[in-house]
């Protein structure tokens, strides 16, 4: 009983460890910062078309944070106003 439950944990471990060493062999490479699909490691997209629709996405998010900013200085000021009794 002990025995086989030792057996079962070697066993595991020697998966785990094969696992890992499989693991090193993988070519170095990166992810596509759009799609996310294996790249050479020089590159950060995979094609002209994800690079432009990475920039896209990442200027709208600058740009909410803009929106953002903005509204929390207008209700900043909306606070201020309120409380000097304006
Ligand atoms: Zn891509």
């Amino acid at each position: 009983m002990v025995d086989d439950n030792l057996k079962n944990e070697v066993e595991s471990l020697r998966v785990e460890i094969n696992r890992l060493k499989s693991k090193k062999d993988i070519v170095p490479h990166r992810h596509c910062m759009n799609c996310g699909i294996a790249i050479p490691p020089d590159k950060q997209f995979c094609s002209k078309k994800c690079e432009d629709e990475w920039n896209t996405l990442l200027r709208r998010k600058k740009m909410n944070m803009y929106i953002w900013m903005i509204f929390l200085v207008i209700l900043i000021i909306i606070l201020m106003a309120s409380m000097g009794g304006l």
